[in-house]
């Protein structure tokens, strides 16, 4: 009996840490039931890809090119214009927050091309862009929707795929450089050809990672604050190369794919305990799950698409976290006019029923903002010449501003009274 006991006695805190780490959840220093946050994630901008227009199928049989299986959609995927910036910037202004800020999309942007240019490889870096994929206007465009506070770029890779194995692949078959000299993305493989596959050595994409957090810079005048990896796939090594860069706020964990671990139950299970584990483990990293899901494009009933994200929306916010919905840029940006249309359309049908929610619409923020309300309860976002300043608990509470510190001469360390959200008070104790 009193074996049994012992055993039991050391069993116990094994048993208790295991259920802390299954149970481990987001942080949180602010009730996400009261905030009734949203926040939009929309990968794929800036990708020179799947092709420049319609027009690149022409005389081709795109089957040929042997890709690998995804969405049909996707074959006709194109990078995004002034037009199609613009328009959907107009969509996300006519829409406001309780805070009288705009609803605010969260572009995870894709930093270079490579371009079969001339029977050469060509690298081209944000803001330059392949000769198929000259977009005149559109840096404007996206300058324009920063200033207006409905645009905040993250960050989402360096290519979206291996380049190593689409030049082989270019190599290996004229007909496959014959698509590439027309700016088609695809490949053979190219679907599996992950960005962060486990075959690609660390010190490749270390290099890969500072190239591309430089152009970043570059392109939007700031560092990254939160992102995305390629297709879902990274592992251990790549989260911690993220995080010797201070990339800690992680978007989608749940949905992370590990293409060498098994399928069906037991890699299920296997992506339960690595998820639970890493929270637990990893306190200093924020992990941000989409809980909802807008892709009307991908949708034979886009209102149907709608009403469950609105669904969602609520669920989310019921259950105590933001709302935070997955919507890529094939829905706003497509070789097709009418498929950008109904995404648009898709968008503000949602907003507009957000906006008629009994209590309003809530407040639109982007993965910084959400992760540190949850970790400090206050937050602090630059839109366009103004900065949002938020403070989610019940108590005044300083928020450190190191764009103030930077800049020497306005507040580093601003006062916000209990719940407040707006622009920075200009009577901030400094
Ligand atoms: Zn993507």
């Amino acid at each position: 009996m009193r074996r049994v006991r012992r055993s039991f006695a050391l069993l116990l805190p094994l048993l208790l840490a295991f259920v802390a780490m299954l149970t481990a959840g987001p942080q949180g220093m602010v009730d996400w039931r009261a905030q009734r946050a949203i926040t939009i994630e929309s990968d794929d901008w800036g990708l020179s890809g799947f092709v420049p227009d319609a027009a690149a199928w022409d005389g081709r049989r795109r089957e040929d090119l042997t890709p690998g299986s995804f969405p049909a959609v996707y074959w006709n995927s194109t990078l995004e214009d002034s037009g199609s910036v613009a328009e959907l910037a107009a969509v996300l202004g006519a829409f406001r927050g309780r805070d009288g800020q705009p609803a605010l999309l969260q572009p995870n942007y894709i930093l270079s091309a490579l371009a079969w240019e001339g029977g050469q490889w060509r690298r081209y870096d944000l803001p330059e862009l392949p000769q198929a994929y000259q977009r005149p206007g559109m840096w404007t465009a996206v300058r324009e929707a920063t200033g207006r506070g409905v645009w905040y770029p993250e960050f989402h890779g360096a290519w979206h795929y291996d380049p190593e194995r689409r030049q082989s692949a270019t190599a290996a078959d004229p007909g496959v450089a014959a698509a590439a000299e027309r700016g088609i993305m695809l490949f053979p493989g190219s679907e599996a050809a992950r960005e962060l596959g486990p075959w690609r050595s660390t010190p490749q994409l270390a290099a890969e990672l500072d190239t591309a957090l430089a152009i970043f810079g570059r392109a939007f005048g700031r560092r990254p604050g939160s992102l995305i990896a390629p297709d879902y796939t990274w592992d251990g090594r790549i989260e911690a190369l993220w995080a010797s860069r201070t990339l800690v706020v992680l978007q989608a964990k749940r949905e992370q794919r590990h293409p060498r671990w098994p399928h069906g139950p037991v890699g299920r299970v296997l992506k339960v305990v690595d998820r639970q584990w890493s929270r637990a483990v990893r306190p200093e990293r924020t992990y941000l799950e989409r809980n909802c899901r807008l892709e009307p494009a991908q949708s034979p009933d886009a209102a149907a698409t709608v009403a469950a994200c609105l669904r969602d929306t609520r669920k989310a916010w019921r259950r105590g976290e933001p709302a935070i919905v997955e919507s890529h840029r094939v829905n706003f940006a497509h070789a097709d006019p009418a498929i950008a249309a109904a995404g648009r359309r898709g968008l503000r049908e949602y907003l507009e029923c957000v906006a008629a929610l009994e209590g309003g619409p809530g407040v639109f923020l982007a993965d910084v903002e959400v992760a540190s309300l949850m970790r400090h309860g206050v937050s602090l976002r630059q839109a366009g010449e103004v900065r949002i300043a938020r403070n989610g608990t019940h108590s005044r509470r300083v928020a450190f501003d190191p764009a103030g510190l930077r800049r020497g001469t306005t507040a580093s360390l601003i006062l916000l009274d209990s719940h407040f959200e707006g622009p920075v008070p200009a009577s901030a104790d400094r």
